[in-house]
């Protein structure tokens, strides 16, 4: 028997021409993306569809589903860390927030990542594969119904780097932002990216003003290739050259995301480096306290060092902020409550 096909990683067109191949009605496809859009798993629950077209679908078809198989609430701001089990027994992590203008939800676009930040829990366990546009997709509608409540922002930060998912994360892009779906509209979603500098480029292009966000940390070529191998490919000239050229484009401001890390890159000369670097550029800088990950080694910059550096970037007239720190007492830097999960604490 042929393989199984995924309804939920389907946009309508494709579910037209699956239902065209069974010998089905195409205007079925449009009531089908609504149900699996919905968070409905079962194709029996799919009421509006007759008994016979549900027999044939579930012979030929499923709905992406995983496991809650951890949930931990910040008792300090109610920031939820969701872990989840894959259909193949791999794990990944997203987190709910909660912000006076409605709920985000940040999620994993890989199952671990190549790239091999030296800060980052995520890297420490090998790259397994990428997150289908559904199982990206997934994340938001499960957190939705398990909160009962709209997701009005969704981050991709999570685990995993999303541009080296390029063709997945833009689909997931058009599914979510689907009328007939969750609806969440291009402007509210962020994608982060460490700099994979071809795929900035062809982001540009594609039409899709989603908020772009790159992992900077650093503000020279020689202290970035240290903590960031993937500079050593794409230098920060080059870099920057393609967020000016994505600003162009799309007209969108670019967040630079900056974690301060203790004596690594968080004096003085560091920030005017930095402000330097991007001064004239519709751009906005994102001051991160480093996640305190204990094997990296790395520690958080003092509270005075960041509002120094908030400082001196500030007074070149870019607008900076210092990221709140969401569910600090659940911490586990993202990545790390996957990594204990696999150690077996
Ligand atoms: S910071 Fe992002 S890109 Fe870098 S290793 Fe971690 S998940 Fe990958």
């Amino acid at each position: 028997m042929a393989e199984r096909v995924d309804l939920l990683n389907m946009n309508i067109d494709e579910l037209k021409e699956f239902l065209v191949e069974m010998g089905e009605e195409k205007f079925r496809a449009g009531q089908i993306f609504k149900w699996v859009n919905k968070g409905v798993k079962d194709i029996d629950h799919m009421t509006n569809l007759s008994k016979p077209l549900r027999e044939k679908l579930k012979e030929k078809a499923y709905v992406n589903k995983f496991d809650i198989i951890k949930k931990i609430v910040s008792q300090i701001d109610g920031t939820i860390k969701y872990v989840f089990k894959l259909y193949d027994d791999e794990i990944i992590e997203s987190v709910l927030m909660k912000y006076s203008h409605g709920f985000s939800v940040c999620i994993s676009s890989q199952v671990g990542c190549k790239m091999g930040c030296k800060f980052c829990a995520s890297t420490m366990d090998s790259f397994s594969r990428n997150l289908s546009a559904s199982e990206m997709l997934d994340q938001v509608i499960t957190i939705g119904k398990d909160i009962e409540e709209r997701i009005s922002n969704i981050v991709v930060m999570g685990i995993g780097e999303p541009l080296d998912n390029y063709d997945n994360i833009l689909k997931f892009l058009r599914l979510v932002n689907h009328k007939e779906g969750l609806n969440i509209g291009m402007r509210h979603i962020s994608i982060s990216t460490c700099g994979l500098v071809p795929r900035i480029l062809e982001l540009s292009k594609e039409n899709i003003p989603v908020t772009l966000s790159i992992s900077l940390h650093a503000p020279n070529d020689e202290t970035r290739g240290k903590i960031m191998p993937i500079n050593k490919k794409y230098p920060l000239d080059k870099l920057i050259e393609a967020c000016k050229i994505y600003t162009e484009a799309t007209n969108r401001r670019i967040t630079f995301e900056y974690s301060l890390i203790d004596s690594v890159n968080d004096k003085r000369e560091d920030a005017i480096k930095l402000a330097r670097l991007i001064k004239g550029m519709l751009c906005h800088v994102n001051l991160i306290p480093v996640n305190t990950v204990s094997s990296t080694g790395f520690v958080k910059s003092s509270k005075e060092k960041i509002q120094m550096f908030k400082n001196v970037v500030e007074s070149y007239g870019i607008e900076t902020t210092v990221r709140r720190e969401m569910g600090s007492d659940i911490n586990a830097a993202c990545g790390q409550l996957r990594r204990n999960l696999m150690d077996g604490n």
